[in-house]
């Protein structure tokens, strides 16, 4: 998920305690030299999980040009969620499910943003100016919402009208990381959660996590799904019913093929028993509203249908 927050910061300084793997870039930008793969999807198995990785890497399609940022700064995790595509890859083959990577980055456009807010194609983003994102023309942004968020949203809306084609009610898994610092502070939690209204995966998910007892966990921190929840959860799977959960990680945790392996494991073990719940694959029988202020932006993602 993206920070909102400015940093006072320099610009170009570089990532925080967060080197960049191999194996954490994997799949991502250099692997991606065309569009049209820019959204990749493995299949791999034929359960109805569906894991969303939103920010999966920071290509700039020839397309856009420079941004007019270093590339330091684009790796940084203003241009992508570090680690986040490597543990969701893992994830997926564990759960023998199907992942969904969008691999431009979100200084593109942001695909977990509602299109035309100010941060689905943000000018600023933690203290970094994004030159070429200033006062861009409607027919620009008409542009990257056509080619770089509506590919990746119809093709997970497609996944999930394949399951429920045949009858099933899938589950949809979210992976996002997060930096270790922001606005001068440090973040304690290794791992979040992020609910509202449906519990059904991320109760048990929760109750399992505390128990490690090395691990910081955030029951809706960082980021608070009672708050927000971006766009893409909202839109796939409130709105509509599904059962899902949100996670977040810790971007320095990830930096290593170990730590990468440690957190798909943890989440994998976390996920397990509550997957093999028969009764999880059903439409939730509450409501996803948040309890505050975001009933307008809950409603509007009604109005922009990925299917138009
Ligand atoms: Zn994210």
């Amino acid at each position: 998920m993206r920070d909102e927050k400015q940093d006072p910061g320099p610009c170009d300084r570089p990532s925080v305690g967060v080197a960049v793997s191999n194996r954490a870039v994997t799949g991502s930008p250099e692997a991606a030299p065309h569009d049209a793969h820019l959204v990749e999807i493995v299949e791999a198995g034929r359960r109805p999980v569906i894991l969303l990785c939103d920010h999966a890497g920071y290509v700039v399609p020839e397309a856009i040009g420079e941004l007019g940022i270093s590339r330091v700064n684009l790796m940084r995790h203003i241009g992508w969620d570090i680690g986040a595509a490597a543990v969701t890859r893992e994830l997926a083959t564990r759960l023998e499910a199907t992942a969904l990577f969008n691999h431009v980055s979100r200084l593109v456009i942001d695909v977990n943003r509602r299109p035309r807010t100010m941060t689905s194609i943000p000018p600023i983003s933690d203290g970094c100016v994004i030159p070429s994102n200033q006062h861009l023309s409607k027919a620009a942004v008409d542009r990257r919402i056509r080619d770089y968020f509506l590919p990746y949203h119809k093709a997970v809306a497609r996944r999930i009208a394949a399951f429920r084609r045949q009858g099933q009610i899938p589950v949809l898994i979210a992976v996002h990381s997060f930096t270790p610092h922001l606005d001068g502070e440090d973040r304690p939690w290794h791992v979040g959660v992020l609910w509202r209204g449906d519990r059904r995966l991320a109760g048990p998910v929760l109750e399992r996590l505390h128990a490690e007892r090395d691990l910081v966990i955030g029951d809706n921190q960082p980021y608070s799904g009672q708050r927000e929840f971006g766009f893409t959860v909202t839109f796939h799977a409130q709105r509509t019913r599904l059962p899902h959960i949100m996670f977040e990680l810790r971007q320095d945790e990830l930096a290593t093929p170990a730590g990468v392996a440690r957190y798909a494991r943890l989440l994998g073990d976390c996920l397990e028993p509550a997957l093999a719940e028969p009764t999880l694959y059903s439409i939730f029988d509450g409501d996803n509203l948040p309890t505050t202020g975001g009933l307008r932006a809950w409603r509007h993602a009604g109005h922009i249908s990925p299917l138009g």
